[in-house]
């Protein structure tokens, strides 16, 4: 039988209704209403947070008591199923994936979209179906599992507030599609590692977001840049920005002042290509990094766990377009 470690972070799984709007929880009132937890196979033992959390208070703090928790326990479990809010569950699963490097065990969030106390919740076949995934030694990575379908973590964007479907994988495929069968694509699958668990606790939140948008002013783009060591700038279709002078002229003075600009799409699926059009080419040229086909949950996480570990502008630039944890095509 297989050692599952359960850890509840909070989220709407298993949250109630207190003065008229959904609150985390603790864990009893989850375990109650899936008394399929005990007979699934696994021997599934549970841990809590601190204070089950919505997932939107999701922070540095947070992720590093959760990773530590992981790593505490990394030997006495073939898997780990963690149960999350899913607002910001793409940043953690992606947060995650770099923190830790040499993953050879199936680390899977999960959570859902009505509480497990409401009829016609999704939270036990999410949970249910993660339990068995994380159980069954074939996956050896951070993955999101939500509404039948196994993602890589780093690649994951939560796209609907409304439907169960809520998580796509835009720029790689699915993991596994679970029907009557779990049907897994290995080739897609991370083949794990033999060297042992690294953990890097270090992340900072020095970074910000640069959303462009059609007559963008000035003062807003001064003020992003002033913010933050590392921004991820969110272009237009294959990475293009206005060439209005004085935005590249702060652009290129941010660079020269030693900030990190990367590149990233607005669109969902597709990729950045710097040069493709002279809107983006002219970005390369003052030595915005182009962030390929990172969703912006990876390419934000991968710089806050890059700049956590003080490297060298010149690394931190090198690292980013380096395929880390399968989070980017090369
Ligand atoms: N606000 C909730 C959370 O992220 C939503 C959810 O769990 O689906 O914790």
């Amino acid at each position: 039988m297989k050692n599952i470690l359960l850890i509840y972070t909070g989220g709407t799984i298993g949250m109630i209704q207190k003065n008229n709007s959904l609150n985390p929880f603790d864990f009893d009132n989850l375990k109650n209403a899936i008394p399929e937890i005990k007979d699934c196979g696994s021997d599934v033992q549970h841990i809590s947070l601190e204070k089950p959390i919505d997932s939107s208070n999701m922070n540095i703090k947070n992720w590093v008591s959760l990773s530590n928790c992981i790593y505490n326990h990394y030997d006495q479990y073939d898997g780990f199923v963690i149960l999350h809010g899913s607002d910001t569950m793409a940043y953690t699963a992606s947060m995650l994936s770099f923190m830790f490097e040499n993953v050879n065990k199936a680390i899977i969030l999960t959570g859902s979209q009505l509480p497990i106390g409401i009829k016609r919740s999704d939270a036990k076949e999410n949970l249910i179906t993660s339990i068995e995934i994380a159980s069954n030694g074939i996956i050896n990575e951070v993955c999101v599992y939500f509404e039948y379908q196994l993602f890589r973590g780093n690649r994951v964007v939560k796209v609907n507030a409304d439907n169960f479907d809520a998580f796509k994988s835009p720029n790689y495929p699915i993991l596994a599609q679970a029907g009557v069968k779990i049907k897994y694509q290995k080739q897609y699958i991370s083949t794990g590692s033999n060297k042992k668990l690294k953990l890097f606790s270090e992340i900072s939140n020095d970074v910000a977001i640069l959303k462009t948008f059609p007559s963008i002013n000035k003062n807003f783009v001064k003020s992003v840049l002033n913010s933050s060591k590392g921004i991820i700038l969110e272009s237009f279709g294959s990475g293009n920005a206005t060439t209005e002078k004085w935005f590249l002229e702060e652009l290129e003075s941010a660079i020269n002042n030693g900030k990190i600009i990367i590149n990233v799409s607005q669109c969902l699926s597709g990729s950045v290509r710097q040069g493709d059009y002279h809107t983006s080419l002219l970005l390369k040229k003052i030595g915005v990094i182009s962030g390929s086909d990172m969703t912006t949950e990876a390419a934000l996480t991968k710089l806050m766990h890059l700049l956590g570990q003080k490297y060298s502008n010149d690394k931190i630039k090198k690292e980013i377009t380096f395929n880390l944890r399968g989070e980017i095509t090369i």
